[in-house]
């Protein structure tokens, strides 16, 4: 039996690519991973437990306690910008990324359902899932997704500079592109979905066609 097949998205914060994966899973009937959401939960718990991001035995400590069903996943602490801090720093962290790699795998391989998975992050077409069915590359320019971002925090009830979430976000790029392993790129093979001037239905309609291209229908 072949086994099913996955949709790689990868991309930086606020680029829409958890929008466009949830919008793809749905029409696919697939499962979805946010893997952004592992990383921000081992930040999370090394922050919870007074630990420093950075330090790769307490991230270690942290990355291995994470089974699927840990409460952490479902906080909406996850959400804050002090925590996308955190996971960027233990994403920096080959042995987190390592401890990390076979849930992501073991999710893309036997997904809930069975159908098909849709896995986003920065390296899913590049590490977690070389050979995956379709890889997107999904982008835009860092002033629109700085702005992306205010308004989701905003519509949140949370307060936000503008000026400050921008800088957040360039160095958030910037660690998240210039750390040496897995550092966020575009596979070779990805379709690259620049989105700074297109609405979520004018992306979603772009990804689909090449979606359907690599996959076929829906
Ligand atoms: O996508 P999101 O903004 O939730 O990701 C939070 C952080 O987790 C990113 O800035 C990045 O450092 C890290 N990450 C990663 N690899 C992934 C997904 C997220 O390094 N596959």
């Amino acid at each position: 039996m072949s086994p099913p097949p996955v949709i790689a998205i990868d991309g930086p914060a606020a680029s829409g690519k958890g929008t466009l994966a949830r919008r793809l899973a749905a029409v696919y009937g697939f499962a979805h991973l946010d893997t952004g959401a592992l990383y921000r939960a081992v930040g999370l718990l090394v922050l919870r437990a007074g630990g420093d991001p950075g330090d790769s035995g307490h991230a270690l400590a942290a990355a291995r306690a994470l089974a699927p069903d840990h409460p952490v996943l479902a906080d909406p602490a996850l959400r804050g910008e002090d925590v996308a801090h955190a996971a960027s720093q233990v994403a920096a962290l080959n042995a987190v990324r390592e401890a990390l790699l076979d849930f992501q795998r073991s999710f893309a391989a036997h997904p809930p359902g069975g159908r098909g998975a849709v896995l986003d992050g920065r390296d899913i077409g590049t590490v977690v899932c070389p050979t995956a069915g379709a890889k997107l590359f999904v982008t835009a320019g860092v002033e629109v997704r700085a702005d992306r971002r205010v308004k989701e925090l905003r519509a949140a009830g949370l307060d936000a500079i503008v000026a400050t979430v921008l800088e957040d976000m360039k160095a958030r790029d910037e660690r998240d592109s210039r750390r040496a392993v897995a550092p966020l790129r575009p596979a070779v093979d990805a379709f690259v979905l620049d989105t700074s001037a297109l609405d979520a239905d004018q992306a979603f309609a772009t990804a689909l066609v090449f979606i359907r291209s690599k996959i076929g229908p829906a």
